[in-house]
């Protein structure tokens, strides 16, 4: 069975995290952001540890997914702007 969280995310790059908080609040984090932020040594649990939801700014992210992006963050992230116009 797969290790939870025990994926490094540098061999996952083309990857986002699709984040759920207990708030109810959801959406992806690319892992090339991560990498960037906090080095390429980094889990995929210990990343889930150490994000904030962006809209309650707590650390209770209750369910993630790894999600495949490969070349299309253009087309994700339009479409993305599109749906939220809250900011
Ligand atoms: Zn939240």
């Amino acid at each position: 069975m797969l290790k939870r969280g025990g994926t490094r995310l540098s061999v996952i790059p083309e990857h986002q995290l699709w984040l759920e908080c207990a708030c109810g609040h959801n959406g992806p984090v690319q892992v090339v952001d991560i990498i960037a932020k906090w080095g390429d040594q980094i889990t995929v649990g210990e990343a889930i540890a150490r994000l904030r939801c962006s809209a309650c700014r707590t650390k209770q992210i209750k369910d993630y997914r790894i999600t495949y992006v490969g070349g299309s963050w253009g087309a994700l992230r339009g479409a993305e702007q599109g749906s939220t116009s809250s900011k």
